[in-house]
């Protein structure tokens, strides 16, 4: 009946309208009245979309409701931990209150995009019986003075309205993106950005344990330390949990959480897919199930099979294939370059090629896949000038073998220079033990010239040492556009270069 309801009281209307004016009423002023009314409606309706709508619906739980609880999230079980401490300040208040404790205002959750911290804020919600708002640090970026900070009141108000709708004690405001509108003040021209901090700032000084609904702030930014030091203050976001990529038995429960609706072959091997995955985050590790189910499904077969996880996992780490026709020069640059970061990775780190590919891939025209890493936590200077000499080897092939590099080298140079920028923070250049920010810029130019020189005059003399084994590799490699680990392992042996 109250399904119908609407559609009722429309009918009634028309039939009472069409009523009056057969028996002469005139209606104009019921129309302007009515014109009046309706562009009222629309107008409330507009101001709560900003507010409900902030977030694409996301901060509106009393339609969608979220059950997400800590046993869906996978890995990650520090970060869980703490946070499930620091939210029985909600949860035990009455102890806290007795105690004296001051509330806690906010949790700061940081940690490279994708792993999980969303999730992590929904949980919590779940846990604390709160209702859950949430918004982006870039929705409440406008360039008139004044709306931001609008916004984050209405943010504060929904929050509290909606807690008392739905009868619940508690409040779970989630703030993405902090960083947006929660950098440092540095005064000039920000004005609009100052007083939409400025704004929240008073908002969470307002939080008191004592009222209900009690509010808690949570903020996730994978740039902390950009936030302004107003912020980060005891009584403001004080609790900072750190939500880092999973290591090998996070990824293998994450890829568990994600395989439940899927139909998996018995013979897939979880563990195998996780060492693989090294370095992936819990975004792409769904992306990756994801894939390898789209896979299955296009072949028509009944469960996801180990390869189609294989081949999810290159998708995700270097996109999808492309169509893109070489030519056969462009080809064969292509091959030299990649057997360049080949030939190196097997001199410095016996066994660790999986695979040589030439076949296109997302900005790609060919790769190398190594073998998966151990999670690894510390390097050493020894270790870290491999990964240079690895990244090197394919410019220092193009250069022996065409006497010029081409363009190909953009990516492997960035990753050999943020390396190097790494070892210099951590002491390990012959700059010593220095702040980089205390060194001149000729002083950093002339370390970092002198590493990637010396690392690359080493990368081209091992090349050359191993010239025929490049030569052999190069002409299966064009013919066959893939070698595997193995083949081009017994390419050492043949020509009995296999380092010790
Ligand atoms: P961002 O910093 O980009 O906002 P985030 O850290 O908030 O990212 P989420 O939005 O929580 O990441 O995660 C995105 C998606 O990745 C989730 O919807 C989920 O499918 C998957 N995911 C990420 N981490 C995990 C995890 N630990 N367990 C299960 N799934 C995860």
């Amino acid at each position: 009946m109250r399904k119908w309801g609407k559609e009722i009281a429309i009918g009634f209307a028309l039939v009472f309208i069409s009523f009056l004016a057969f028996i002469g009423v005139n209606l104009a002023p019921f129309a302007i009245v009515a014109v009046l009314l309706v562009a009222l409606f629309l107008f409330m309706n507009m101001r709560g979309g900003i507010t409900v709508g902030a977030s694409n619906g996301r901060n509106n739980p009393s339609k969608k409701p979220t059950f997400l609880t800590f046993d869906q999230i996978g890995g990650q079980d520090r970060a869980k931990q703490e946070l499930i401490e620091a939210l029985d300040f909600l949860v035990r208040y009455e102890e806290i209150r007795k105690f004296g404790i001051r509330p806690l205002k906010g949790i700061l959750l940081t940690g490279p995009p994708g792993t999980g911290k969303t999730l992590m804020a929904k949980a919590a919600a779940h846990y604390t019986n709160s209702v859950f708002v949430a918004a982006s640090g870039s929705e409440f970026v406008e360039m008139y003075v004044g709306v931001g900070a609008g916004r984050i009141r209405d943010l504060f108000k929904q929050a509290r309205s909606q807690a008392l709708k739905e009868k619940r004690e508690n409040a779970i405001i989630f703030i993405d993106e902090i960083d947006v509108i929660g950098g440092k003040r540095e005064g000039g021209q920000q004005r609009e950005y100052d007083q939409t901090l400025n704004q929240l700032l008073t908002e969470m000084d307002g939080i008191y344990s004592a009222n209900t609904p009690r509010i808690l702030l949570i903020a996730a930014t994978n740039r902390k330390e950009m936030l302004d030091s107003a912020l980060l203050r005891p009584g403001r976001f004080d609790r900072h949990i750190q939500v880092d990529l999973p290591d090998k038995k996070g990824r293998k429960h994450i890829l568990e959480l994600h395989a439940d609706n899927k139909p998996l072959h018995h013979e897939v091997n979880l563990d195998k897919v996780a060492e693989e995955s090294f370095g992936f985050s819990g975004a792409q590790l769904e992306s990756v199930m994801n894939e390898a189910a789209i896979y299955a499904m296009r072949e028509d077969k009944e469960f996801v099979e180990q390869r189609h996880l294989s081949l999810a996992i290159d998708k995700v780490m270097l996109g999808e294939k492309t169509d893109r026709e070489a030519t056969y020069e462009e080809k064969r640059r292509v091959a030299v370059h990649e057997l360049g970061h080949a030939v190196v990775a097997e001199i410095v780190r016996p066994n660790s090629v999986s695979q040589v590919a030439l076949s296109p891939r997302g900005q790609a025209l060919g790769f190398v896949r190594h073998q998966p890493q151990q999670d690894q936590y510390l390097y050493t200077k020894d270790f870290l000038e491999k990964q240079i000499m690895i990244a090197l080897g394919g410019a220092a092939a193009e250069e022996i073998f065409y006497g010029g590099r081409s363009t190909g080298s953009t990516n492997d140079f960035e990753q050999a220079l943020n390396i190097v920028q790494t070892m210099m923070k951590s002491g390990l250049t012959n700059l010593g033990i220095v702040d980089v920010q205390m060194v001149t810029k000729e002083e950093l130019m002339k370390e970092n010239a002198a590493i990637l020189e010396e690392l690359m005059d080493k990368t081209k003399r091992q090349l050359e040492e191993h010239i025929d084994v490049f030569h052999h590799s190069l002409d299966l490699l064009m013919n066959e556009e893939i070698l595997s680990g193995e083949q081009f392992r017994r390419i050492f042996c043949e020509h009995k270069q296999l380092p010790a």
